[in-house]
């Protein structure tokens, strides 16, 4: 089903982006920025997914991405290393959840939307790709970018009003 590298078809893909963006509603109910992240295996079979809780959690690495590839890494049964998974997530990662893909060795990191005030997969930054890294996950953004931006914008719109 997948070639090595870990590129799953593209319609795997965007159901979990899909189910991504899901999470990434279910975390403004705890008053989280929306955000939600899913690993897939080599397989294309969930792994793991969760939502942004930094505020649930009152804890400033609880990313959505952070928060998924250590589920992952419970129960891929490869110890810490996320071989050959996919690192599905609604908003470009941070330099934070950046490094923690490398760290994980995911093969790949597909997001939606651009963060150009903190992205660190090509936007502000390119922790993803730094030739002076010996693990570099292939990247892919703009996955159904405009509906995660649109729940930021107006997660952000509302917050502004309160
Ligand atoms: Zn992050």
């Amino acid at each position: 089903m997948t070639a090595p590298g870990g590129v799953l078809p593209d319609d795997v893909v965007d159901a979990a982006m899909v189910r991504a963006l899901r999470l990434a509603v279910t975390a403004q109910e705890w008053g989280d920025t929306p955000i939600g992240a899913v690993v897939l295996g080599p397989d294309g079979a969930v792994l793991a997914e969760a939502a942004n809780e930094r505020e649930k959690r009152g804890d400033p690495t609880a990313h959505a991405e952070v928060l998924a590839l250590r589920a992952a890494a419970a129960v891929h049964g490869d110890g810490w290393r996320l071989t050959g998974a996919t690192l599905v997530v609604t908003l470009e990662p941070c330099t934070m959840c950046a490094g923690a893909s490398v760290l994980a060795r995911v093969a790949r990191v597909v997001y939606g939307a651009d963060d150009p005030k903190a992205g660190a997969a090509g936007s502000l930054w390119d922790v993803v790709r730094d030739r002076r890294l010996n693990h570099r996950p292939q990247v892919t953004g703009g996955v159904r970018a405009e509906e995660s931006a649109t729940l930021l914008r107006a997660f952000f719109r509302r917050r502004r009003a309160l």
